[in-house]
């Protein structure tokens, strides 16, 4: 009798699953799909429990080089909304998305939101030099680095998913601000903890720190990579290093997927300071959210510069 009661009650379930529970979570939360586990944070941070956000780049990896799996594909193809940082961040963004053959994702989709829209970008190429390798055709897309841009990437993200679902846009806007203040109070701290190291020599792996150091006042000397996504050549390591003797750089920036072997060398003939930092929320994975991974990478910087004497 009991196992006849409870095959009854697995069956209801499994039919409640699959016809109405289903239907019924489904149209309480929008299924929010982000490029990365950095934007999927800010969406929840904005949209809080009213979505169910998920990402597709692995903060392990180099985002310029993903490699979108069939897994992906499916994920775009279920998604309501799809938030991406624009530019040419996630040079896998078009193919996939083409593969999902989700419509309302291409071109300007309307489901779609671009974060990077109204952020004042840096960089921008007066010639495309594709040909040459370069991979930030459309200017720097590593502007998450400043948490002034994450400002605007919250408000962006808010309007975007007040469109799709309008009855709660209040709640998203109202969400946006409140994290902007949480931001607005761990900036001044941040520039108050950087304010004794203005205009600091740094050196970069890959150029993707333009925008955090330009907030923070530090001055890029040169990057390891003579253009975004080109590998050193002896001869440009060479003239790197003169530059770090030179103008006395202590620090060597590097993100966690970056090999470790040519900063290691810059630095032992140099005595500059290799610093890991990370644009990546998940990556160390106590960086849970965005403000504790700039929390580390403000850390990890201060004490570099301190370590050497800083200015
Ligand atoms: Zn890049």
């Amino acid at each position: 009798m009991r196992t006849k009661k409870i095959l009854i009650l697995s069956l209801a379930v499994s039919s409640c699953a699959l016809l109405f529970c289903h239907a019924l979570f489904a149209a309480d939360k929008l299924n929010v799909v982000a490029t990365t586990t950095t934007l999927a944070n800010i969406a929840s941070e904005v949209a809080l429990d009213k979505i169910r956000v998920t990402s597709i780049a692995s903060p392990k990896q180099n985002i310029h080089h993903y490699a979108p799996t069939p897994k992906d594909v499916l994920k775009v193809k279920r998604a309501d909304v799809l938030i991406h940082e624009g530019l040419d961040l996630e040079a896998w963004r078009e193919p996939l998305l083409a593969a999902a053959g989700n419509m309302r994702f291409l071109g300007e989709g309307k489901d779609s939101i671009d974060v990077s829209l109204g952020v004042p970008l840096l960089e921008i190429p007066t010639s495309l030099s594709r040909s040459e390798g370069d991979i930030h055709a459309f200017g720097n897309p590593h502007y998450i680095g400043d948490p002034e841009n994450v400002k605007i990437i919250a408000l962006n993200i808010a309007e975007g998913l007040a469109k799709v679902e309008p009855e709660n846009a209040d709640f998203f806007r109202s969400n946006a601000t409140a994290f902007n203040e949480k931001l607005d109070a761990k900036i001044k701290d941040w520039e108050a903890r950087m304010a004794g190291f203005q205009g600091a020599p740094v050196v970069t792996y890959h150029r993707s720190w333009s925008y955090f150091l330009k907030r923070f006042n530090l001055s890029v000397i040169g990057e390891v990579e003579p253009k975004p996504g080109i590998p050193p050549t002896a001869k440009h390591l060479a003239g790197l290093i003169q530059q770090i003797k030179d103008k006395k750089a202590k620090v060597i920036i590097k993100e966690p997927f970056e090999e470790t072997r040519t900063p290691k060398k810059i630095a032992d003939e140099t005595g500059a300071q290799v610093v890991t930092l990370s644009q990546s929320v998940g990556e160390p994975k106590e960086a849970k959210d965005y403000i504790s991974l700039m929390e580390q990478n403000i850390s990890s910087l201060e004490t570099a510069l301190k370590q050497e004497g800083g200015k």
